[in-house]
């Protein structure tokens, strides 16, 4: 079958893996899956094995006919030809657990389209470009650490599962993929007054990587009415980058601001 390289077609081959992966989701006795672009369905026999309900969201109207062909007897798979940018995941229940080789051009927006349903979602178990499973789940002061792992990591528990080379992909992506679960947070593990002045604190204080936090936070301390002696009253030093700040420093200086509110 021809891939779509637009739709990120690199199918995985091992059946090892995609078993390995399968495992690693721990999927519920009973419970229902959403699989995000099945392809030609190497996880989706075994997810089919273990859950209650599958739900398949695959966009490439071929691979659902190929779908359709070899699991619509099973009374459990629900396939839908649908692009999951845009499916409303409420349809899929109150509870279940998402279990998805993501297409790389689109993984990042679908990721963040999940975490609008965390309350219904169990875990995620997805596997991404390795360059981005870097970054989810960097901690504070390393070269990756930038405000996608600070947002991810205040919605979501983070954990590297596994990691997959290019060679078990065909056609072969530029890039080696690694496996994460992503465990959607029942309530936030710092607490923050207000959601969007967090959201801006934490995005001006990477705007400029190298930057110090005087010079990124410039704008929004002006917008704030806030001083640099109100970063330091925050115990943080204006000099540091936002790279080496804390989920709790972040909570903390966006509070202070917050309170400022004019
Ligand atoms: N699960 C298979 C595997 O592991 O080999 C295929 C994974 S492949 C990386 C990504 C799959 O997502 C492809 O089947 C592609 O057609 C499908 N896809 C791409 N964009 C999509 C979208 N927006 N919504 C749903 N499926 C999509």
């Amino acid at each position: 079958m021809k891939k779509k390289r637009a739709l990120g077609q690199n199918f995985l081959t091992d059946p090892g893996i995609a078993e390995d992966i399968v495992q690693h989701a721990g999927i519920e006795e009973g419970g229902t899956v959403v699989e995000i672009g099945p392809g030609p369905g190497i996880l989706t026999g075994s997810l089919l094995r273990d859950c209650g309900k599958l739900i398949a969201l695959e966009i490439d109207p071929k691979l659902c006919h190929l779908l359709g062909k070899q699991f619509a007897s099973n009374p459990k798979f629900d396939l839908h030809q649908q692009d999951a940018l845009v499916y409303d995941y409420s349809r899929a229940g109150s509870r279940f657990q998402v279990v998805s080789n993501l297409p790389y051009y689109a993984a990042m927006p679908i990721l963040k389209r999940l975490i609008q349903y965390q309350a219904a979602i169990v875990n995620m178990t997805l596997m991404l470009q390795r360059e981005v499973v870097d970054r989810l789940v960097a901690v504070p002061g390393t070269r990756d650490y930038g405000s996608l792992s600070v947002f991810t990591q205040f919605n979501c528990e983070v954990e590297r599962l596994m990691e997959v080379g290019k060679q078990h992909f065909n056609p072969p992506p530029k890039v080696d993929s690694s496996v994460i679960r992503l465990v959607p947070r029942s309530a936030p593990p710092v607490a923050v007054d207000d959601l969007k002045t967090f959201y801006h604190v934490v995005n001006a204080a990477f705007f400029h990587k190298r930057k110090m936090l005087k010079n990124n936070l410039k704008a929004l301390c002006k917008y704030f009415d806030f001083t640099w002696q109100g970063i330091e009253d925050a115990g943080i030093d204006p000099a540091r980058r936002g790279e080496t700040l804390s989920l709790e420093e972040f909570a903390t200086l966006s509070n202070l601001m917050e309170s400022k509110t004019p």
